[in-house]
């Protein structure tokens, strides 16, 4: 290797020309301002080999991410019958989680008085939650006589939609765990058959539930011992015994949260479901098979 020509270039005892020094001084300013545009904060320049790898980096983290969520078993926390007295209670543990849930709405409870009336703007105002149809009159709790009308049940659901224009096709059977998604078909009671088959027929995906958070239906008070459900769930999803192997729906009801006791037992299931790193929370219209 030949040393460069261009080494001597800037020896400081080679005396420069008068027009020489006059030509530097763009030069020098130059150097100025460009150093006082280099603030700390100011971006760094990267060549282009160093933004691919970095692009390459995001690319890898983003994918791992994803396969990690792949393997996490998915929970859809789903509460029934509201706006009713506790949905509000409801509503504020599930952004203070911040845990996406699905409400199942029956459109009478949107009219009944004015404090549901305001719950149900609420709900609509969420960005974080899903609302579904869980049809307008509740079969008015008959549900023998309702289930008889296939006719009736599907305009029962259609009523609550055009009132409320739901933003995806899934339905609860009132009084019925049934099932209508994809390949998934199951009834709980026979006598319901032919009306849940019609409504299917119109359109709705029927969303079921793989473990109820029961509650008195006398005094509304939800089963105490939180430990015993989430060991249910875990169970469950482990023994691969949901509807969706890795898929776990839990139903549970607005009005069991109307007391702060009981709200406290909705926050521990809640936050203990949410930072479980086994488990991904997501909205009912995630659901394997549901357009
Ligand atoms: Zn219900």
């Amino acid at each position: 290797m030949h040393p460069s020509p261009a080494a001597d270039d800037g020896d400081p005892a080679k005396p420069l020309s008068s027009s020489a020094y006059f030509l530097l001084i763009p030069v020098f300013l130059l150097l100025l301002i460009s150093c006082k545009e280099k603030t700390p904060a100011g971006p760094k320049t990267i060549s282009a080999s160093d933004s691919l790898a970095q692009l390459r980096q995001v690319k890898k983290t983003a994918d791992s991410l994803a396969s990690l969520n792949r393997k996490k078993k998915k929970i859809y926390l789903t509460f029934d019958d509201g706006p009713n007295k506790g949905t509000r209670n409801v509503l504020r543990v599930i952004n203070e989680e911040q845990a996406p849930a699905s409400f199942f709405i029956v459109g009478q409870h949107t009219l009944d008085t004015r404090q549901q009336k305001e719950t149900w703007e609420m709900l609509k105002a969420d960005t974080l939650i899903e609302l579904c149809n869980h049809s307008f009159s509740h079969a008015r709790n008959r549900y023998t006589s309702f289930y008889a009308d296939p006719a009736g049940v599907i305009s029962d659901f259609s009523k609550s939609e055009e009132l409320l224009g739901f933003k995806n096709n899934i339905a609860r059977m009132p009084g019925r765990n049934a099932w209508r998604i994809d390949s998934i078909d199951h009834t709980d009671i026979y006598e319901s058959k032919a009306a849940i088959d019609s409504l299917q027929q119109a359109g709705y995906a029927i969303m079921g539930w793989d473990i109820e958070w029961t509650f008195d239906h006398k005094t509304l008070a939800p089963d105490a011992d939180t430990a015993l459900l989430l060991r249910r769930i875990y169970n469950m999803l482990e023994a691969g015994k949901t509807k969706t192997p890795g898929h776990l729906i839990l139903l549970a009801h607005d009005q069991a949260f109307q007391q702060e006791e009981y709200v406290a037992g909705l926050r521990h299931i809640v936050s203990q479901l949410k930072n479980n790193p086994e488990y991904e929370l997501l909205v009912a219209s995630k659901y394997p098979g549901v357009r």
